[in-house]
């Protein structure tokens, strides 16, 4: 389950008892065997926590492909079990190609000097002296006295004053600048792989203070500057695991969970702040659902009614932002006006046993869900809590915003949740049973029934947490890997909506903001309170506007 969109709160309008048996038949016991099974071996530490793009990740989806072929389903990607993707893993800095001499001798990248992250990409050569700032070559900027100055100002923002600098020098003719801090006061530069501000007009470097004091200790001097900078993007590749079970019908049914999770917490959506690398296991996150997908498709093979197909997919990437789900709605493998309804699981194993509380997302996002869940289930046990929302913290959110009616199952939040804590002896799976068991009832029920009809829900945007006081109204989109933020979605009735703004567009600025990424797209909600307005200037295909949002 994702993080950031998980603090969007879930609106609670029903509670209703339901059942869980006590007494497992021999049938159960081979289910609740499989659960124990699979999530034994998927939240083991071999498997590193599964990080998609990942050797984790391969052995994981080694293991679920084996199962669904135990299952009796085929293969249901295209030329096999596996549909990869591309994950954007940020920006490196090619070595061969970046360079820095001053006078002759070569400076150690990293050492004594990194390019910025938006450097520009390129060669320059020059003869500057380091107090003055001529036409025509590379400059040297000391934030000493920017740093020193604005010692007590809360609203100082060093990267803003940074861009600023660079833009001003480039456009008096410098042709790259170089950055240097002789001050006391620490500023915490480093090359930011995750940055995606845009590309700085010319070479930009950062020199550390021991090689400042080797290179650049005479101000007067006049130097002898080379610079390249070179600076490449990373990518990995997520693999989806899809199985198919062809009843031969003219409707399928997808079910799903996501597999991956946080491995050791490189991606930066780890709640826990200790100094050791740990590994996150992820055993309710989402061992617990790709489990129960895999015990479903047990259940579902040996079923004889045949009035649907059904389609199972663990998706890699989610933890990233949806990357698998989103793939896969994008390259779907079955015609999606072909499929009827989503059911997503993503951590089901953490059942309480006093509460018995069992969230149903989705339940708005088709008229047939209210009377179906509304039916008493044998054997009373479960409290079930509706939300309406079709799009939340998981991958039902892709299907439903392709108007696919979804569901989606959750056993709640607990404090192990994106911890390396959240480990495999810690799942009711007596409780996880009585999950598959409620699943499984409902698909059987749902096999009788006519096709479902669709309809749209309030959403869970993004930014709707208790830390801000406004929202935009939007949902960003997680796998944009350019600058700012990309809608991909817009609730009615909005700021978002009212300012004209439409699924696709980019913001780039926000006030006085800009906007490069998600990161300081929050940073910069954050600035605004209820009343105000602001101005939102977006790009539109090629095209960059401005509009005025009132909040
Ligand atoms: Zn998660």
């Amino acid at each position: 389950m994702i993080q950031r969109l998980l603090l969007a709160s879930l609106i609670l309008f029903a509670c209703l008892p339901v059942g869980l048996s006590q007494k497992l038949k021999k049938a159960d016991k081979v289910i609740l065997q499989g659960l124990e099974t699979h999530i034994r071996y998927l939240a083991d530490d071999k498997l590193e926590g599964r990080r998609a793009g990942t050797p984790g990740e391969k052995l994981a989806s080694d293991y679920i492909t084996l199962e669904f072929m135990h299952a009796g389903l085929q293969p249901g990607a295209a030329g096999g079990w596996l549909q990869p993707f591309d994950i954007n893993d940020g920006k490196q800095i090619n070595r061969s190609g970046t360079r820095f001499e001053i006078n002759g001798s070569e400076l150690q990248l990293e050492k004594d000097y990194f390019p910025l992250a938006y450097s520009a990409l390129r060669s320059v050569e020059g003869s500057p002296a380091i107090a003055l700032q001529e036409n025509g070559v590379p400059w040297f900027i000391d934030l000493k006295e920017a740093l020193d100055s604005n010692q007590n100002n809360p609203h100082f923002d060093l990267e803003q004053e940074m861009q600023q600098r660079i833009t001003e020098s480039a456009s008096h003719g410098a042709t790259a600048v170089i950055f240097f801090n002789s001050s006391r006061t620490a500023d915490n530069i480093s090359f930011n792989p995750k940055d995606k501000s845009p590309v700085a007009p010319v070479p930009v470097l950062y020199v550390t203070a021991a090689a400042r004091k080797k290179y650049l200790k005479d101000e007067s001097a006049s130097l002898e500057v080379k610079i390249k900078v070179d600076i490449t993007e990373k990518k990995r590749t997520g693999h989806n695991v899809i199985g198919y079970l062809n009843n031969g019908a003219a409707a399928t049914v997808i079910l799903g969970a996501h597999y991956d999770h946080l491995g050791y917490g490189e991606d930066g959506n780890s709640m826990y702040r200790g100094p050791e690398k740990l590994i996150h296991n992820g055993a309710d996150d989402n061992a617990s659902g790709t489990a129960a997908l895999i015990e479903l498709a047990k259940l579902l093979e040996k079923n004889r009614s045949k009035n649907y197909n059904y389609l199972f997919i663990a998706f890699s990437g989610e933890e990233l932002g949806l990357f698998g789900s989103k793939y896969y709605v994008d390259h779907p493998t079955v015609d999606l006006k072909q499929v009827d309804y989503m059911i997503n699981m993503d951590m089901v194993g953490r059942l309480n046993d006093s509460t018995h509380v069992l969230t149903i997302g989705g339940y708005g996002t088709s008229p047939a869900w209210g009377p179906l869940l509304a039916r008493p289930y044998p054997a009373g046990g479960f409290v079930l809590k509706y939300d309406s929302s079709g799009s939340g913290p998981s991958d039902h959110t892709s299907f439903y915003r392709k108007d696919i009616p979804v569901l989606f199952f959750f056993t709640g939040i607990h404090s192990d949740y994106h911890k390396p804590t959240d480990d495999y002896e810690k799942i009711n799976y007596n409780g996880e049973l009585a999950v598959v068991k409620y699943m499984y009832s409902l698909i059987q029920e749902l096999a009788s029934m006519n096709k479902l009809a669709f309809t749209r829900t309030r959403e869970n945007t993004s930014g709707g947490s208790a830390r801000f006081s406004v929202t935009l109204g939007i949902m960003p989109d997680y796998t944009f890997s350019g600058t700012g933020v990309r809608v991909d979605g817009v609730s009615d009735s909005r700021p978002a909506q009212k300012a004209g703004i439409k699924t696709g567009d980019v913001i780039l600025q926000l006030g006085e903001y800009p906007v490069s990424s998600l990161d300081n797209y929050m940073q910069a909600l954050g600035k605004f309170k209820k009343g105000d307005s602001a101005k939102l200037k977006y790009k539109r295909g090629t095209e960059t506007a401005e509009t005025q949002v009132q909040f």
